[in-house]
């Protein structure tokens, strides 16, 4: 559904991601691993055609070529994004941080409330999927850390995307709380037939996980295939 043709980056002289070339398949569930510094972030935001200095070709089924614009936007509005640090708004109440998901972030902040109620009812919807519609109303900031990403994922999922893109979703996390928001994540995308690309440093979660792994060093993809094959491959 989305393919990386010669894609890479640099920031200045330094390569952060290597020519690439790769398909990302309607409905999979794609780990990208490595340690800190190996791309993975650089390679995730070349699928939303984030770097200014990007080269090489995005192509994504059904829109074309990236570089057009109205096909960017489309595919942008069409993709969630899960951040490491969640990027949620403390002050503001889980529901409303979820609205910006739906209506964009200008929208939501100048109408905060009352949202159209098809909207509404979507957002709702969004944070009972992740099991937190009881906390619709209460800010943000008083929530703990797994709470929080649950709410990055609805923010996301209220978007309704094909593809969710998360970048180190559960990296701020304890082992236990972040197989909890992985699973329940992973267990999300498959039931809405969403694609997901997701960025780990852990070999034992991406495992469990992933249906296909694509492992990355020093800005190069050094290995890319199903969770089984990952012991002879390393
Ligand atoms: P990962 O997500 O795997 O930790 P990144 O994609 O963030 O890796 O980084 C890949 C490489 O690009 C690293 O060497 C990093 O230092 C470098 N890099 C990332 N962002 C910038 C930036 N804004 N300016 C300069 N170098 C950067
Ligand atoms: P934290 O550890 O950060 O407080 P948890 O992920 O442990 O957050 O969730 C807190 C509570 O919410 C737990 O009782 C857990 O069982 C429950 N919970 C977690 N995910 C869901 C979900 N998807 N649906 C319903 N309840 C959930």
């Amino acid at each position: 559904m989305i393919e990386l043709q010669n894609v890479s980056v640099s920031y200045g002289d330094a390569i952060a991601l290597y020519p690439t070339t790769l398909k990302l398949h309607q409905g999979q569930f794609t780990v990208l691993l490595g340690s800190s510094g190996a791309g993975k972030s650089t390679l995730l935001r070349c699928i939303n055609s984030l770097h200014a200095s990007q080269r090489g070709a995005t192509i994504v089924a059904g829109l074309g070529n990236l570089a057009n614009s109205r096909a960017l936007r489309m595919h942008r509005r069409q993709t969630g994004m899960v951040f490491q640090q969640h990027q949620l708004i403390g002050r503001l109440t889980a529901l409303q941080n979820v609205s910006m998901g739906r209506m964009g972030y200008h929208t939501a902040l100048r109408s905060l409330f009352p949202l159209p109620a098809k909207d509404q009812s979507i957002c709702l919807q969004s944070l009972d999927r992740v099991g937190l519609l009881h906390k619709a109303l209460s800010r943000v900031d008083a929530l703990s850390g797994g709470q929080q990403q649950r709410i990055g994922i609805a923010r996301a999922l209220a978007q309704q995307p094909k593809l969710v893109l998360a970048d180190e979703p559960v990296a701020s996390l304890d082992p236990a709380t972040a197989e909890r928001v992985l699973s329940l994540l992973h267990r999300i995308c498959k039931e809405d037939g969403i694609s997901a690309v997701v960025s780990l440093h852990q070999v034992d979660l991406a495992q469990r996980y992933a249906d296909r792994i694509i492992g990355l060093s020093h800005g190069r993809v050094i290995f890319d295939a199903a969770p089984q094959t990952l012991d002879q491959a390393s």
